[in-house]
């Protein structure tokens, strides 16, 4: 979405690392990657929160994970993809960008990939991948999350339409979006959680495990 004040902050830092050759292959090929100014606050909150373990749900070309790899070496991104040609592109660009021994990636559904990454409890969790699922991936991994971990759910306003739902005409959209808005007020409702809405770009979720203090 446009917006003036998101322009004026991209347009006065370079963004062009290595990987971000990646954004304008992406942007060519419709891969949908987290915009920009989401990145740069996850990347800011990993380097305040230093995670040992990150769990992405939805990889795509892999670019989100290898920018949370590459904040420092001893970050370990677990990342989970279902669509082959993904998978096919993920593992190209481990490779390329020498992310192999940092990340590992999980070729399946999502929601049948518990056991294969329960091996160990992750710091901080991605939620980016089928945004009807969202809630079911929160739901399933949220026991995978360490004590004072945080889950990041990427998309939450969904283009604008979770807002306004009423401009939606595609029945099928309409239907995702109702999910959206059911899992953000869900989100709300957690105990166990304390959930912070980023109003920029597509929407961001910040959730953070708590204990209760009474
Ligand atoms: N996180 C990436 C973008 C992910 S795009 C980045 O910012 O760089 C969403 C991806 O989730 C797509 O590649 C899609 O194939 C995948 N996906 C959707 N539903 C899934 C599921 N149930 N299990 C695994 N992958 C899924
Ligand atoms: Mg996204």
């Amino acid at each position: 979405m446009l917006d003036k004040n998101q322009d004026y902050f991209l347009k006065i830092q370079s963004h062009d690392s290595k990987l971000n050759t990646l954004r304008s292959y992406a942007e060519e090929h419709k891969v949908p990657i987290v915009d920009q100014l989401s990145l740069d606050l996850i990347l800011q909150l990993i380097r305040m929160k230093q995670p040992k373990n990150i769990l992405e749900i939805g990889c795509a070309i892999g670019y989100s994970s290898m920018h949370f790899a590459s904040v420092h070496p001893s970050i370990h991104v677990t990342t989970i993809e279902r669509n082959a040609e993904m998978i096919t592109l993920a593992k190209e660009n481990f490779k390329t960008f020498d992310f192999e021994n940092q990340i590992r990636l999980i070729e399946a559904d999502a929601l049948e990939a518990y056991s294969a990454v329960n091996d160990r409890h992750y710091d901080m969790i991605f939620i980016d991948a089928a945004k009807a699922q969202s809630q079911k991936f929160f739901e399933l991994y949220q026991d995978l999350l360490s004590e004072n971990g945080i889950i990041i759910t990427d998309n939450v306003l969904y283009h604008g339409f979770v807002s306004d739902i009423e401009i939606v005409r595609s029945r099928n959209v309409k239907q995702m979006v109702k999910k959206v808005q059911k899992f953000n007020e869900w989100l709300v409702q957690q105990k166990t959680f304390t959930t912070n809405f980023v109003n920029m770009d597509d929407g961001l979720a910040i959730s953070i495990k708590e204990h209760s203090h009474d």
